[in-house]
């Protein structure tokens, strides 16, 4: 739609931050609704930031992936080998998308986390992984945010008024592990209304699962090793319920805990025969 109170787009890196200012990446959610107050629109897609770098810098090997990378060229990446479950991943949260490739052409990685929905795959992707956020300044000053932490409440990240998100990093350490993934929705291609990530760390059995799209921000449940199925629900279940499940369209919150619960069940048996 139209953002008529818009006045004018600059680069994203232009130095003054006003007020009115927004950051604008695909822009397939900023233009869906309208934005009361924005006057600005900031564009980071024009920074010409690397979509994705196997990056060892600063002591932080892993993969970065770009905040204006978008779904289809994170769907094209093919991870060096020494990554077993990051191609699987990627293409399965990808798919989780209710979108065409015309959404997945210019939809980014980062607009995603930003946006801050529910059933943001980018957040479960991120979130398998426990990526972290590089969130910086226009000064240049910078902080990374465990990414349960980066997304607070459905449409509300934690970002101050002149933050913007720069890339999400994906430890070496997470990529070597194994990757479980499960996905439930109303309908075959219907928005995620519960979806766990599992992942092993291989070499010291930790598991750890989170929830998304059942809950309203990311929960995450970590066992210093595998744990029979019926005391893990019962974790997940515990922790998931005294934050709440989430309600909306797509999924009655006492549905989505009860397909969450079956899912956990699926990712461990998943992860377990991995390992094996
Ligand atoms: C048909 C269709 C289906 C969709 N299906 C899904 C779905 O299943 N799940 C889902 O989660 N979403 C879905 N979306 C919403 C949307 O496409 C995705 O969330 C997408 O990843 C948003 O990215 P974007 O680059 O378009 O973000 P934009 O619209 O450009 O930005 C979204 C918000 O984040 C802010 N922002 C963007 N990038 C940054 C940054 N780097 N730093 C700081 N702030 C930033 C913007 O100011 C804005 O507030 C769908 C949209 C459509 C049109």
């Amino acid at each position: 739609m139209d953002l008529p109170t818009v006045e004018a787009m600059v680069p994203g890196d232009e130095a003054d931050w006003r007020p009115g200012d927004c950051w604008l990446a695909g822009g397939t959610v900023l233009f869906s609704r309208p934005q009361q107050g924005v006057r600005r629109l900031r564009d980071l897609t024009v920074l010409g930031w690397p979509s994705l770098a196997a990056a060892d810098d600063e002591g932080r090997p892993g993969l970065d992936i770009a905040a204006t990378c978008t779904v289809a060229t994170l769907a094209r990446y093919r991870p060096p080998a020494r990554w077993p479950d990051l191609a699987v991943a990627i293409r399965r949260c990808c798919d989780a998308f209710l979108a065409s490739w015309k959404i997945w052409n210019v939809a980014t990685v980062g607009g995603n986390l930003c946006a801050a929905l529910p059933a943001g795959p980018m957040i479960s992707l991120a979130a398998a992984f426990d990526a972290r956020c590089d969130v910086r300044r226009l000064s240049g000053e910078r902080r990374l945010v465990p990414v349960d932490a980066f997304v607070v409440e459905p449409g509300v990240a934690a970002l101050q008024p002149g933050e913007y998100l720069h890339a999400i990093h994906l430890p070496e350490r997470e990529l070597t592990g194994r990757i479980a993934v499960r996905r439930a929705s109303l309908h075959p291609l219907g928005r995620s209304a519960a979806f766990v990530t599992g992942h092993l760390d291989v070499e010291s059995g930790r598991l750890r699962l989170t929830v998304t799209a059942a809950t309203p921000r990311p929960v995450t449940v970590s066992v210093p090793a595998p744990t029979a199925a019926a005391s893990l629900v019962d974790m997940v279940d515990a922790q998931v319920s005294a934050e709440g499940w989430h309600d909306d369209v797509h999924g009655l919150p006492a549905w989505r805990r009860h397909m969450t619960l079956r899912l956990v069940e699926q990712v461990r048996a998943d992860l377990l025969g991995a390992a094996r």
